[in-house]
This record gives C-alpha cells, structure tokens and sequence, in this order.
C-alpha cells in the first residue's frame, strides 16, 4: 500500500530522489488524507520574485505588504529582528497610508497585507490609521485588506472589524517558554488564545498562523497551538516554518527537522478536518523546501504558496484537482474564506500539467531552479 505513494513521488521527475520518510509517507496514506478526493490551490504570491517551471508569478504588486511601522520593530523577536519588515512599503503615517492604497488601486492591486512592527506587548499600534482604513474600505470597498492583528483585547478587536478589516491575521504560539525566551514577552499562551477568540466574535475572517520550529527552530508549543486553532474553529489556519537565516548570530535557529513538520502537517490535517489548511510562502530554502511541499501536498493541505518545483504534478498523479490562483495565500485564501469567486484562478489537468512541463524543459534545458529564500515581504507573518 505505502509503495504506491512512494511510487507516485518517483515518477514527478523533480523530486523522484526525495528523501521522504517511507514511515510517514505509509501513514499519510494509511489516513486517507486526499481521499475525498480534495482538491488543491497553488497561490503566487506576488510580493517575492517567483519562477518555476510550472508556475509564473502575476506580477509584483496585486497584493502588496504595507508597514505602519516601517522596518522598526520594538520587540525585536529572535526569530526575526524586524528584517521581516524591511521590504514591505512604509506607509508611517495615515495620510501615507491613504496615498499609498490610492497608488495601489490605480496600479491594478486587488488588496494588501497591513502589518508594523509591535510594541513590548505584542501589539501593533494601528490606533490613529483606523479613520484612514474605514475612509479606504468606504472609498475602494473591492480593495481587500489583511491585517497582522497581534494580540488584540476585545475592543480593539471592534474597531479593527468597524474599520472594515476583512481578513484578521495573528500568530498562535503554545508554548511559554517560546513566549518568554524567541518573543522575549511577559505575555501567557492564554492571551493568544483569547485573543483569537476576540477575532473570531467580530465577524471577521480570522485567519491565525502557527509558525512551525518557532523555539529556535525545534518543534515545541505547535501541538498545543493547533488545539487552540482546533478550538476557536477559524475560517482557515495559515502554517509556515521558521527560516533560520533571519536570526541573528548569538541566538541561531537550527533548520526545522522535515519529517517533524510533515508529522505536524499530518496532525493538523486530521485535527481540523474542515478548516481550509494553507502553506505560506515562509519556509527554509534549500533541499528541505521540496521535501516540506511535498509533506504539505500529501498530507491533504489546501493550499500552498510558492511550490516548489514538481508539486503541482504530485497533486494531480493523486488525484487531486489542482487550481493555480494569482494571489497572496495569506489574504485571498482561496474561495474557501473570503468567498471569492474563482479569482482568476486556473484549474488544471495532469495532461496540461506534463504538456507545460515538457514545454518548460525543452525551452530552458533542464529547467529553472524554484527561487530560493524566504518570503520575502513578511507577507506571510
Ligand atoms: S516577528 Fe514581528 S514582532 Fe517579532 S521582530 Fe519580527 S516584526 Fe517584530
């Protein structure tokens, strides 16, 4: 039985010498993961230069990453040392802000990420951009904005989905020690719980992450983080996994062990069997990408940003239907949480798939490498 998936990987040329775990591979399969059959979206995020054989990205700014902050940062996570925050376009002040969404909706932008930097209680000051969001929604009501919320109370919350928020975003972290140690925060895991809860009672779509290989790159409160998601019952879960290279020196993060993250994937799956699961575009690059992707496809996610070269094959040898949608997996999640309808998307068959990679191959020789390194904007945090 576990040798035909394995058979299946073998025959995607991209990635028949993956060193999958033939244990996990057997289990996923064992499962039933993809046996509805269910289908899978690949998302092309926009705000990272992406090229593989299969997929070409739709241009740079349809779903651009906007700072309140700029590049500063006040908790200064060891994770991250605000460089997640560098390339996304400042916009400090709400009369920037405004000015900015303006050029945005006339460049053809179909929505944004906004998100800043936090203070020392992991919150993002977006109190005085609040008119400023509401005056955008009123004015550009297509134009969909996703919000990096933090930890949040409940009126902030309110004002958050007054001022027409349409996607809240928030990390999810189970584990004090990760809290107190990578996040440096005198915060407890329950405030994360209660402030997923204050999101959900708005009405908004509430779209938590958990970021696998947050405790300097070793798996440790993520179970207790998908119970938490598993309670609240969001509208889709965001998973992504820690890219070392963002740590500073004296406190490095090692490289999340591949088969861990598969083993979470897998979890994940079976815990929130109704809740749209999605790959963000942040995971470590390098050998381990393809591995983790190929994880993510056989374990019944439901979306993914920047596939790796070779995914989109595997999803449809299958059996799974493939769609290809031009957006920002963190915002548009697909039909599934913002409902909307088909996106441009484009939906695929094995035939098409193996028609545009030969294609591909005879155009390029042996084909262009999938781009390394991370997400680039943050715009998945
Ligand atoms: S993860 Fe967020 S809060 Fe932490 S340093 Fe980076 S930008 Fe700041």
């Amino acid at each position: 039985m576990t040798s035909e998936w394995l058979d299946v990987i073998q025959r995607v040329d991209a990635i028949a010498e993956l060193a999958v775990e033939s244990r996990l591979v057997g289990e996923m399969q064992r499962r039933g993961t993809v046996a509805k059959p269910l289908p899978i979206h690949f998302y092309t995020p926009t705000f990272k230069t992406y090229r593989s054989l299969e997929l070409t990205d739709c241009g740079r700014s349809a779903w651009p990453a906007v700072s309140i902050t700029g590049g500063n940062c006040k908790l200064q996570c060891d994770h991250c040392k605000a460089k997640i925050l560098e390339p996304m376009i400042p916009a400090t002040t709400p009369e920037v802000l405004w000015d900015t969404v303006v050029g945005l909706v006339a460049s053809g932008a179909g929505g944004m990420l906004l998100t800043g930097g936090s203070n020392h209680r992991d919150e993002v000051e977006y109190g005085p951009f609040y008119p400023t969001i509401r005056r955008i929604k009123n004015q550009f009501p297509a134009f969909r904005i996703a919000m990096h919320t933090a930890l949040v109370d409940y009126a902030t919350a309110r004002q958050m989905a007054d001022a027409g928020i349409d996607a809240a975003m928030m990390d999810v972290i189970g584990a004090q020690d990760t809290i107190t140690q990578v996040y440096h925060l005198k915060r407890g895991v329950d405030d994360f719980e209660r402030s997923l809860e204050y999101l959900n009672e708005t009405g908004m779509k509430v779209v938590p992450h958990i970021v696998i290989g947050l405790h300097y790159g070793h798996l440790l409160g993520e179970w207790n983080a998908l119970e938490i998601v598993r309670r609240q019952q969001p509208d889709a879960l965001v998973l992504v996994v820690v890219m070392p290279m963002y740590a500073p020196a004296h406190r490095p993060f090692a490289v999340p062990n591949a088969h861990e993250v598969g083993q979470f994937f897998l979890d994940a799956r079976q815990a929130l069997p109704e809740v749209p699961i999605l790959l963000g575009c942040a995971r470590p690059p390098g050998a381990i990408k393809p591995l983790i992707d190929a994880y993510a496809v056989l374990a019944g996610i439901d979306g993914m940003a920047h596939p790796s070269e070779g995914m989109v094959e595997l999803a449809a040898r299958l059996g799974r239907r493939v769609r290809v949608t031009p957006s920002c997996c963190s915002i548009a999640v697909g039909d599934e949480v913002m409902a909307v309808a088909e996106n441009g998307s484009v939906e695929l068959d094995l035939e098409e798939i193996m028609e545009h990679e030969r294609r591909a191959r005879l155009a390029h020789g042996l084909g262009i490498p999938v781009a390394a390194g991370g997400c680039a904007s943050g715009g998945c945090r």
